[in-house]
C-alpha cells in the first residue's frame, strides 16, 4: 500500500500529523525495525508514517535522581554508554541480547515499549526499575508507568495523535537480566527475567526486590510472590531458592513454537536464582558490572 513518508522537524509538527485522520492511518516511526515489516505483513497500512528521527528526543541524561532516555536514541547508544552500564546494570544486561549489533544502531527504547512484545528482553528490566513514560500530543503531557502502559502484545495505552517522548528510571538500582534462546542472536528469548534491588519504599527499612519476566505469557508478569519470599538485603541461599521455586510455581506460561510450558517452568527457575545471585555479587563488589 502506498503512504506518505513525513520528517517533522518539531514536537508541535509531528503531534499535528499523528493526529490527521483516522486512528491508525498516521503512525510514528522511529527506527523501523517493527514497523516496517508489520506493515510488510499487511499488520498495518498507514496513509502517513511520522518519522520522529529529526525530533530532539535523542539525548540520555543522568540526573540526581534518574535518568532520562529520550525515546529515539538507538539502542547502540545506550548498551554502550558507561553511566548506564554502571547505573543501570540490569537494563545494559538486557541491551547486548537485542537481535544483532546491526539491529541496534537503528531499533529504539521507545519503539520497543510501543511494539510491546511479550518476548521483549526490555521490558522486563524497564518495569522492575518502575520506569515511566513521558507520552505528549497536542492536548498535553502526561507521565504513566510503564507496567500500566503495557496491555498485551502490540497494546498499550497509547491514544491516537500521541506519542512517547522519554523514559524516566530511578537511578542507580543494582540488578541482573538473565535469559534463555536456543541461538545468541537475532533470536527470541524462551524466558528472560530482571531481578532489581531496589530502595527501601514506604517507610520501610527492608529493600524492595523486584522480579519481573517476559517470554513466558502474553504480558510481561512482575512476579510478587518470588519477590516477596526476599525478607532481607542479603537473602540467605533459603531464600534465595524459594523465590526461584514461587516463581516457577505463580508465573503463567504459554506453549508455543519456541518452548513447552514445562521447559519455561524449569528455566524460569533457575534464572530467576542466577539473576538475584547476580545482583547480590553487583552489590558485594560495590555496584555496576
Ligand atoms: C531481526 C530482529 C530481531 C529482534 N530481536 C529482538 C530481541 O532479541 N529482543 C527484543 O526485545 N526485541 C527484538 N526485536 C524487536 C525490535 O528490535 C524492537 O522492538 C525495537 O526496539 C523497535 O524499535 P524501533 O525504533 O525500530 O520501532 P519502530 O519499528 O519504529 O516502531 C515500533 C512501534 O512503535 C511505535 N513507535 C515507535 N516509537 C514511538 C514513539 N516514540 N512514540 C510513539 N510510538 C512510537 C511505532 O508507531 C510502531 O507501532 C527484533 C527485531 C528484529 C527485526
Amino acid at each position: 500500500m502506498p503512504f506518505e513518508l513525513l520528517f517533522p522537524r518539531s514536537l508541535e509538527e509531528a503531534w499535528t500529523l499523528l493526529e490527521q485522520g483516522a486512528p491508525g492511518s498516521s503512525m510514528a516511526m522511529a527506527g523501523g525495525t517493527d514497523l516496517l515489516l508489520a506493515m510488510d505483513f499487511r499488520r498495518f497500512a498507514p496513509e502517513r508514517v511520522v518519522s520522529l528521527a529529526r525530533l530532539p528526543l535523542d539525548t540520555v541524561e543522568f540526573g540526581e535522581k534518574e535518568v532520562r532516555i529520550g525515546s529515539t536514541v538507538p539502542l547502540r547508544t545506550i548498551e554502550l554508554d558507561p553511566r548506564v552500564r554502571k547505573a543501570l546494570p540490569a537494563l545494559s544486561e538486557a541491551l547486548a541480547e537485542v537481535g544483532s549489533v546491526q539491529l541496534r544502531h537503528r531499533a529504539t527504547l521507545g519503539g520497543n515499549v510501543v511494539r510491546a512484545s511479550a518476548s521483549s528482553d526490555l521490558l522486563p528490566p524497564l518495569v522492575a526499575m518502575d520506569c515511566r513514560l513521558t507520552i505528549s500530543s497536542r492536548k498535553g503531557r502526561r507521565s504513566l508507568p510503564l507496567d500500566e502502559f503495557v496491555e498485551g502484545s502490540w497494546r498499550t495505552k497509547l491514544q491516537p495523535g500521541e506519542l512517547v517522548e522519554d523514559l524516566r528510571i530511578p537511578s542507580p538500582l543494582p540488578g541482573a537480566y538473565r535469559w534463555q534462546r536456543v541461538r545468541p542472536a537475532n533470536d527470541i528469548s524462551q524466558v528472560g527475567v530482571a531481578v532489581v534491588r531496589q530502595p527501601p519504599h514506604d517507610g520501610s527499612s527492608a529493600p524492595d526486590w523486584r522480579i519481573v519476566a517476559g517470554g513466558t505469557s502474553p504480558r510481561v508478569q512482575r512476579l510478587r510472590g518470588s519477590e516477596s519470599a526476599l525478607l532481607s538485603p542479603w537473602p540467605s541461599e533459603e531464600e534465595i531458592a524459594e523465590a526461584a521455586k514461587r516463581a516457577a510455581q505463580e508465573a503463567r506460561f504459554a506453549t508455543d513454537l519456541r518452548a513447552a510450558e514445562e521447559y519455561r517452568r524449569k528455566l524460569l527457575e533457575a534464572l530467576v536464582r542466577s539473576g538475584i545471585e547476580s545482583t547480590l555479587e553487583r552489590l558485594r563488589e560495590g555496584g555496576g558490572r
